[in-house]
């Protein structure tokens, strides 16, 4: 028996695959143990052997919805730990005292469960916060002043500023670096006892004033900042700085390779400089976890800042975080994006070191791909044109078949998908009326025009073929029917109907039985491929018809359509029903997913 795993074809390398194939080939982590929760060197030694060949964490700020980069980084982090026999630690980054939002908690737990992964392993939940680690951070910092490592700077933030230098200039020792440990501790103390007010001090690494990386000019790493936190309440009122806290976040949860965005790569000097220290003092787990950056996902023809993205909801650009056109996850389930194909395309961009803009046409090719050999064909007509068979009922008439209401209606049928006859058929009805779409006619057909215009004949699909008599008109000249004559013995499936050729064949439904709907035709949320980028406020780069709404016609298989149903329209492109459960005005509602072939890049 061959496993599943076996068949798939292998997954392209890139540089964080071979970083950790090298490591586990030579054992790097092999030595590590793990004692069932994060904690510091002494707590780990006891535990037994790290049963998690690799860990990896996703660790989000809760003060957004996640987005399409959030959702590469799942992929990745969550990826590489099932792919190699680790875990992947889900971890609420809240060393900031700002208010937790329960709403963005949840929303981000759910977005994770829902791309398809999981930080169960192990018979382990996997979901920690950062604040949990504050009382270590703070032993780690007097550890740190202990061993001469830190230091209290009282100087203005003026003069803080300047004293660092800039690129071409070293900077200046400030005045109190040169303290004496004990009184560095004392100033700490005072710090954290609320002594001093906010502002007035931080306490800084010392390393060294003259680095040509200014970020290794003795970076802060708390600060004064009387604030309630969620989690921890009034008891500190000072807080780590994020530099200084995420490494050591990651070195307690014994992760081994510690997965950044490109812009943290002037950091690595100091997250190693800060564990070196650490896991020399024996605070830490060894060997200490590794940094590695990669290239952030920039979407043309959208934003990927949660700051930005709460301004669009807030001031009311789109209906919130769920709108259809948000590169949010909620946004893209909405659309009709499924885990699968978001998963598609971040495998399909992979991973890189330079940053680079991926055109919106792979997402949506990744979802047409993944939704073409899978979903349910349909029929509609978004913009509703009326066809009247004008000998229809003669026809039916003298072939002797009766008539339901007064009306002749003829059965047809369809596979519900072309290459999966398991799938079934689905019927409609054929009828004196018709809709078609409004661009199939036309009075004076443009070079190469095959549909419907005087004297033309065309196939409706799995119909019958007819030969376009005119149009009737309104007293504005506006075409209101379109007429046309039955061609006889031509009905799809029929023996001989195949007989009568024709160029051009054309989708439509009966007015019988056609399902009245709402469908909704998104296009880009912005009208520029690289929006926030120059000197426009983005806002103004919005794409203002992002949104076309549409009554239209479509086939009696759809009026059953389920939320999060998605379907192929035929000629049309990739639709979902939406999750509203009757609909509006009791219309059900489609949004459009993609269209049938890429339209972005035009
Ligand atoms: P934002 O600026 O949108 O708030 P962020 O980076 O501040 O994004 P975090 O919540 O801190 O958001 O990010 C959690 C994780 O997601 C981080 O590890 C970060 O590297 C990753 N991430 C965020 N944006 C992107 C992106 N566009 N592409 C890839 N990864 C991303
Ligand atoms: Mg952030």
């Amino acid at each position: 028996m061959t496993a599943p795993a076996d068949k798939e074809p292998p997954k392209p390398s890139n540089f964080l695959r071979q970083v950790i194939e090298r490591d586990l080939e030579q054992g790097t982590y092999a030595q590590r143990r793990w004692d069932g929760q994060p904690g510091d060197a002494a707590h780990h030694d006891q535990g037994p052997p790290d049963p998690a060949k690799i860990r990896t964490r996703f660790p989000p700020e809760p003060n957004g919805y996640l987005h399409v980069g959030h959702a590469k980084s799942i992929c990745l982090n969550f990826g590489l730990a099932r792919d190699y026999g680790g875990v992947c630690h889900m971890r609420f980054d809240d060393t900031n005292p700002e208010k937790e939002d329960k709403e963005y908690v949840d929303s981000i737990l759910d977005a994770v469960r829902w791309l398809g992964f999981s930080w169960e392993a192990n018979g382990t939940s996997h979901l920690y916060h950062a604040s949990d680690y504050f009382d270590f951070m703070y032993r780690a910092a007097e550890y740190l002043v202990e061993a001469g490592l830190a230091y209290v700077d009282e100087q203005s933030a003026e003069d803080m500023r300047h004293n660092r230098g800039d690129f071409g200039n070293p900077g200046t020792d400030s005045p109190f670096r040169s303290r004496s440990i004990d009184e560095n501790l004392q100033r700490f103390r005072d710090m954290r006892d609320g002594k001093l007010e906010d502002g007035a001090a931080v306490l800084r690494a010392r390393i060294d004033m003259a680095s040509p990386n200014i970020n290794m000019r003795d970076p802060a790493i708390y600060r004064i900042r009387r604030a309630t936190h969620h989690n921890t309440g009034d008891k500190w009122c000072i807080y780590p700085m994020y530099t200084y806290a995420h490494p050591i976040e990651d070195a307690l949860e014994n992760i081994t390779h510690s997965i950044c965005t490109l812009e943290f790569e002037d950091q690595r000097p100091f997250y190693d400089w800060l564990l070196d220290k650490l896991a020399e003092g024996g605070l830490i787990s060894q060997p200490h976890p590794r940094q590695y950056e990669f290239a952030r996902l920039n979407l043309t023809y959208v934003i990927t800042s949660k700051r930005k993205l709460k301004q669009l909801v807030d001031d009311g650009y789109v209906s919130g975080w769920d709108d259809p056109r948000m590169p949010t996850v909620v946004g893209l389930r909405r659309r009709g994006y499924t885990p699968e194909s978001i998963q598609l395309f971040a495998e399909r961009i992979g991973v890189t070191k330079s940053d680079s803009w991926i055109d919106y046409s792979t997402l949506e090719g990744a979802l047409r791909d993944e939704l073409d050999p899978k979903v349910p064909r349909a029929m509609a007509v978004l913009d509703p044109l009326k066809l009247v068979i004008t000998n229809w009922d003669e026809m039916m008439e003298n072939a002797g078949h009766a008539a339901y209401d007064g009306r002749y209606l003829d059965d047809c049928s369809a596979p519900v998908h072309p290459h999966i006859p398991e799938m079934g058929r689905r019927s409609f009805k054929f009828g004196r009326e018709l809709w078609i779409e409004r661009s199939d006619y036309e009075e004076v057909p443009p070079k190469g025009y095959n549909r419907l215009y005087p004297g033309n004949r065309v196939r409706l699909k799995y119909g019958h073929v007819i030969e376009c008599t005119g149009t009737i008109q309104d007293e504005t000249g506006a075409i209101t029917d379109v007429l046309a004559e039955l061609v006889p013995d031509t009905k799809s499936g029929t023996p001989g109907s195949d007989k009568v050729k024709t160029k051009g064949v054309i989708t439509w439904v009966a007015a019988a039985d056609a399902v009245k709907a709402q469908v909704r035709l998104y296009d880009r949320l912005f009208s520029v491929s690289q929006p926030d980028t120059g000197d426009v406020d983005f806002l103004e780069e919005l794409n203002p018809n992002s949104l076309r709404i549409v009554t239209a016609y479509v086939e009696p298989s759809l009026a059953g359509a389920k939320a999060d149903e998605k379907f192929q329209f035929e000629r049309h492109g990739y639709f979902v029903a939406d999750r509203v459960e009757h609909g509006v005005d009791g219309k059900r509602v489609f949004n459009r997913v993609a269209g049938m072939k890429d339209s972005w890049g035009k």
